[in-house]
Order: C-alpha cells, then sequence, then structure tokens
C-alpha cells in the first residue's frame, strides 16, 4: 500500500507538470482527490489492513492527500497570477493620451435668437404663450379679418390640409386663442414656426419663425407702440437705433406700418447689407383691427391695443452676416457649430 501512494504521488505531479490554466488545475485537483478519486479509495482500502498497519499507512495517506492539496492551490495561485498580469497589461491605460472630444450640444441659431428675443420682452413684462402649428382657416385668416379675395388665402401661398384647415402663414394665430381666453390687460409674445408655399430662395423659405407682440389694455395708442419698438430693439441691438414708420396694409392692423432700424452693419451711411438705402426692414406693426378685437370678444370701445410681428430668422442673419437664409435648416456642422 506504501507503494500504492508513492506512484500516486509520481502520477500526481506528472499530471501537475502538463497543466496549463486554472481550469485544468480544477479538473486535477477534482480528479485525485474527488469522492470517487484515487486518494480516497485508498482510504476506504485501509479497512482491509491489518489493524496495526493500519495508523502509519493512514497518515501517509493523509500527508499525501495535504501535498497535494498545498500542490494544487500552489499551481492555482500561480496561474491565477499570471493570467491576472496579462489582463492587466491588455487594459492598460496610457495617461499620456490625449483626450478625446466629446461633441457638445448647443442652441440652434434661430433657437438662441428667439430665446433672446423673448427673454427682453419677458423683461418687458410680456408672458409666452404658445399656439397651433396646424390651424382653422378661422384662427389664421377669417377671424383676422382677411376677406376671401385676399392673395394670403391663395393655394399659391398656403399649405392647405384640408378646405378647412392649414399650416399657420403667421403667428397672428394665436392672437384670437389669446383674446378668447384672458381678458385684457393682455401683453403676450407668440412665438413659433411658420409655413409659406413660396419659392425658396436666398431670402425665403417655406418654412420660418416669427415672434408676434400683442398688447390689449384701455387707452393703447400708436405712441405706445412706437415706444415699445424702441425699447425692444435698444434691448436688443445694445444701442439706440433710429427707427421709422412707413404706412403699410395687414387685414388685421388699422393703422398697420412697416416698421425700419436704421442699419445695424454701417449705422445708416449706407452698405451692401442694407442695399445702400442705410435701413432694414425689421418688423411689420400696427394697431389691432376693431373687427379682431370684437371676434377675439373684446370690446374695442373700451379697450384698443397693437401687434407686431418679426422673422426670427430675419434677425438672425441681420445679428451673424448670414447671407442664405437656406443655412438654417440644413443642419450642416460646419454652420451650425459656429454659434
Ligand atoms: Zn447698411
Amino acid at each position: 500500500m506504501q507503494d500504492q501512494v508513492n506512484t500516486l504521488r509520481a502520477q500526481f505531479r506528472g499530471d501537475l507538470a502538463k497543466v496549463l490554466n486554472v481550469q485544468e488545475v480544477d479538473q486535477l485537483k477534482t480528479k485525485y482527490l474527488g469522492r470517487k478519486g484515487p486518494v480516497q479509495a485508498l482510504m476506504l482500502n485501509l479497512r482491509d489492513v491489518a489493524t496495526e498497519q493500519r495508523p502509519l499507512l493512514g497518515k501517509l495517506i493523509n500527508e499525501l492527500k495535504q501535498e497535494l492539496e498545498h500542490l494544487c492551490e500552489e499551481a492555482f495561485n500561480g496561474f491565477h497570477q499570471a493570467e491576472l498580469a496579462k489582463k492587466l497589461d491588455a487594459e492598460r491605460i496610457d495617461v499620456t493620451l490625449p483626450g478625446r472630444r466629446r461633441l457638445v450640444g448647443r442652441s440652434h441659431p434661430v433657437m438662441a435668437m428667439m430665446e433672446e428675443v423673448l427673454e427682453v420682452l419677458r423683461a418687458m413684462g410680456f408672458c409666452v404663450q404658445l399656439g397651433p402649428d396646424i390651424d382653422s382657416d378661422y384662427y389664421n385668416f377669417e377671424g383676422l379679418n382677411f376677406p376671401d379675395d385676399h392673395p394670403a388665402r391663395d393655394m399659391q401661398d398656403t399649405f392647405y390640409l384640408t378646405s378647412r384647415y392649414l399650416l399657420r402663414t403667421h403667428t397672428s394665430n394665436t392672437q384670437l386663442r389669446v383674446m378668447e381666453a384672458h381678458s385684457p390687460p393682455l401683453r403676450v409674445a407668440m412665438p413659433g414656426t411658420v409655413y409659406r408655399n413660396e419659392e425658396v430662395s436666398s431670402r425665403s423659405h417655406v418654412f420660418f419663425h416669427q415672434i408676434e407682440g400683442l398688447y390689449i389694455d384701455r387707452g393703447v395708442s400708436f405712441a405706445d407702440l412706437l415706444t415699445t419698438m424702441e425699447e425692444l430693439w435698444a434691448n436688443l441691438f445694445k444701442k439706440k437705433l433710429q427707427m421709422r414708420f412707413r404706412p403699410s396694409f395687414f387685414p388685421f392692423t388699422e393703422p398697420g406700418v412697416e416698421v425700419d432700424l436704421q442699419c445695424t452693419a454701417c449705422g445708416g451711411s449706407g452698405c451692401r447689407l442694407c442695399k445702400f438705402s442705410g435701413w432694414l426692414e425689421i418688423c411689420g406693426a400696427g394697431m389691432v383691427h376693431p373687427e379682431v378685437l370684437k371676434n377675439g370678444g373684446v370690446d374695442p370701445e373700451e379697450f384698443s391695443g397693437y401687434a407686431w410681428g418679426m422673422g426670427v430668422e430675419r434677425l438672425a442673419m441681420l445679428r451673424w452676416g448670414i447671407k442664405d437664409i437656406r443655412q438654417f435648416p440644413n443642419n450642416d456642422m460646419r454652420f451650425l457649430s459656429q454659434f
């Protein structure tokens, strides 16, 4: 039986020398030291040995068992360390490598311009109200005093979805909604996207953004419109600029005006931006037509108001010297990342 112990030891060492990784160490351990392994078999065979030999042989088998366990553990640790070192080596971080730049999101120039205007208007006491992009003919045209034969109602200029519904052609569609929902005094800014069935060029697009302003109270006069306009442009362009009103016609105003601003680029002496006139068309405005007030449930005998609408793309083009409105919806990162 002593020979069997020695043979087993030699056999184990031979097998251990061929082991390549931790999994194989585990397999070897199970093979020799498991419940059905040769060491356990020797233990069981002790029963057949003469009583006086049992203590000595039992000791030998126990020593073999401990030796094998120790060798397995040693081999396991060795392979484990080696594998860990290999893994760490493969995942090594070179702290001297330059960092990867993350793409940071930013506001679209049109949205940034819009937010800037709204910030100025909020400081002037205007609250912000949104209206629907898809609206009925009533809110976009009829309620705003557009006659049936007005050219803007033509299919050529407006995207009709059905005979009754259309894509709003101006943010003025929110005016009546505000009047219906609230009583004067009203001081509201209404931003949003508008749609026109126009030929796309460097100066016009089928969709762009407007901000509409509306103020209704007792005794609101044309002079109030003038001072509000002055303050708005001064706050926005951070300097006092000359302004002029030219008579104009909008069905929902009476009277209506076109507002020109002293050229922001040349200060009025004439340049390419202002086509050497010294003036920039900046927005349309006017006193709210009494019919529109009536449609909104506001008594024109008691209240009066003014409104104006301006193009956000146009302001952004002035602010950043952008020559082509088509650049805004292009999603060209080379263009957008400049702002
Ligand atoms: Zn100019």
